[in-house]
């Protein structure tokens, strides 16, 4: 026999099976010898008040031991002699479209400017080693995209839930742990994200799909009618090579950070529009302290509670101001992709177990907020935003920073805390220096954020310099119902480059989307 059941129960109640058999056998009258299992499927915690509860619901097994999947299980077929699709980009959106293709019965050929996962970690050890940032290989660039070395978290604002459980799926079919389907802020971790890409790729090559890796695309392949019929790419790791072509519709997934695609695009005159983007800082707190906050209580987080998040919002001076990206017990990261730029990021280990929280802090900037009229204005002025921070920083992977109060009061900070900024800091006055519409609306931001949270505005957190790349700045226009660019037949712009995604779930759901219009664009509806 088997029962559903939504329980509230304390935290350590929640964490040890043995303590739910005992809370469910005295709730609801059963005997805690024949209760096999309790598998939870929904995990929220509630903090608002002084006693913390974590709201469960539970399937119980009562004599019976659990027969059904934890996860949903995809069917991926031999596509080995199907027709191909070039899918340009290993980050979340071009891995998606890539095992939705097969699915569908096409055949992915994925193009990476990047090295595979695990390859790239050296690259990233040596940014706080050498102080420089390989231009083909970094926290944005390589196998995952910017998802593989990021926080993992996998909650989105996006409502369509059928598409979000799919993607939560197929990640557990590669590795996840099936905790990504209970709780109300999923999460997999930096630390676990590499083997589950690296699970996903193998996929793709079993099923006769390719992945080539240090391979970018240089130029799309149009034909006299405007359809695109392949791209041109080069072997990053023989650059002397002549370019290659890679032949068939096109799924272009390059991400945020690909600033040289954006350039060739608007050179190609490939329509696209400037887009908003949200520019601050990385804030960087104790956890301890983070954790006290929002649990109100000054033991913190104790055993059973895990570092605590928050969420900030309000409008200073008719913009939106609020907090992005949270990585409770993380790390603060440079994010930078190629000489001259300084930009951080955060992310955090499945355990969340450094002594450390941070977030992005932001400003929303819309396009009449910066001075031009053309497609790239928003990213000229992110990449003068980076080259600030750079220059502040000693020409060096060194990020400028201040103390969060000393902010506030327009002061410089004498010293700085101990931060998890591996590179390192360096005390800057940011109230100078940042454009006053973004300074100005921040030490508003922060001032309201410590009224709603006694001790989160104090000289303990740190302001880390800049935090940029919230989103694209930059959307390529494409038909809402092909999904295929709105003048070019056969390129369908994909994920959060193209400016249709704002985190791993986005791009992986617009992945799939885009791999769907694809097979449609192909005649290869209903496979
Ligand atoms: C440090 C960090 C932490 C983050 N944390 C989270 C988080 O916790 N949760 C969340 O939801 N989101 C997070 N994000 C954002 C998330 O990673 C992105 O939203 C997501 O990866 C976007 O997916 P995408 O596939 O559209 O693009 P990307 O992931 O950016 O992938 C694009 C890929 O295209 C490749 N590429 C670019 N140009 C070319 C070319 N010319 N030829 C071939 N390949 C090319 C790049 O190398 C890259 O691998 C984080 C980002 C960073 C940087």
């Amino acid at each position: 026999m088997t029962n559903e059941y939504q329980l509230r129960v304390l935290p350590e109640v929640a964490a040890q099976q043995e303590r739910l058999k005992r809370f469910l056998a005295d709730e609801y009258g059963l005997r805690i010898n024949e209760i096999t299992s309790v598998r939870i499927l929904k995990k929220s915690i509630d903090a608002r008040q002084r006693t913390i509860f974590v709201n469960l619901k539970v399937r119980v097994y009562v004599n019976e031991l659990p027969t059904d999947d934890e996860y949903q299980h995809t069917d991926y077929p031999d596509v080995s002699d199907r027709p191909q699709v070039i899918v340009v980009g290993a980050g979340p959106g071009g891995l998606f479209a890539a095992l939705r293709l097969i699915e569908l019965g096409l055949r992915p050929i994925v193009l990476e400017r990047g090295k595979n996962v695990h390859e790239r970690k050296t690259d990233l050890a040596n940014i706080a080693r050498t102080q420089q940032v390989d231009p083909e290989s970094n926290y944005c660039f390589g196998e995952g995209g910017a998802g593989a070395y990021s926080d993992g978290k996998l909650y989105t604002r996006s409502k369509k839930r059928g598409n979000i459980d799919k993607i939560l799926n197929v990640f557990c079919q590669h590795g996840a742990s099936t905790s990504i389907l209970v709780d109300a802020h999923p999460h997999i971790g930096t630390d676990r994200l590499p083997k589950v890409i690296e699970a996903m790729r193998n996929t793709i090559i079993k099923c006769g799909g390719e992945v080539h890796f240090q391979t970018k695309m240089t130029r799309l392949i149009i034909s006299a009618e405007n359809r695109v019929m392949g791209v041109e790419a080069v072997n990053n790791s023989q650059p002397s090579t002549f370019n290659s072509q890679f032949l068939g519709p096109v799924i272009l997934a390059t991400g945020h950070s690909a600033r040289d695609v954006y350039r060739y695009l608007a050179e190609a005159k490939v329509e696209m529009e400037a887009k908003g983007i949200a520019v601050g800082v990385r804030l960087e707190h104790p956890s301890t302290l983070i954790d006290q906050i929002q649990y109100h209580r000054k033991e913190g987080r104790g055993q059973w509670l895990p570092a605590a998040e928050y969420s900030f919002v309000t409008q200073a001076d008719g913009r939106g101001v609020y907090s992005f990206c949270m990585c409770p017990g993380g790390f603060v990261i440079p994010a930078a992709t190629g000489p001259e730029q300084l930009v951080v990021n955060g992310m955090s280990p499945a355990n969340r177990g450094t002594q450390w929280s941070n977030s992005g802090m932001v400003v929303e900037t819309r396009p009449e907020d910066v001075e031009g009229d053309d497609v790239l204005k928003m990213l000229r002025f992110q990449e003068q935003l980076e080259r600030d921070a750079w220059q502040q920083g000693n020409m060096k992977q060194t990020a400028p920073s201040q103390r969060m109060a000393d902010f506030v009061n327009n002061r410089l900070s004498y010293d700085l805390p101990k931060s998890s900024y591996a590179p390192g800091l360096i005390s800057s006055p940011l109230h100078f220096w940042l454009p006053k519409f973004v300074s100005k609306r921040l030490q508003e931001g922060f001032k309201a954020f410590g009224r709603q949270a006694h001790g989160f505005l104090t000289n303990e957190a740190v302001m880390i310099a800049v935090e940029t790349r919230t989103s694209s700045p930059v959307r390529i226009l494409r038909d809402q119902a092909t999904l295929q660019h709105v003048r070019m037949q056969g390129l369908f712009p994909c994920g959060e480059g193209a400016g249709y995604a704002g985190g791993i779930v986005s791009a992986g759901v617009d992945g799939e989307r885009c791999a769907e219009m694809c097979a449609e664009y192909m005649g290869v509806v209903g496979c």
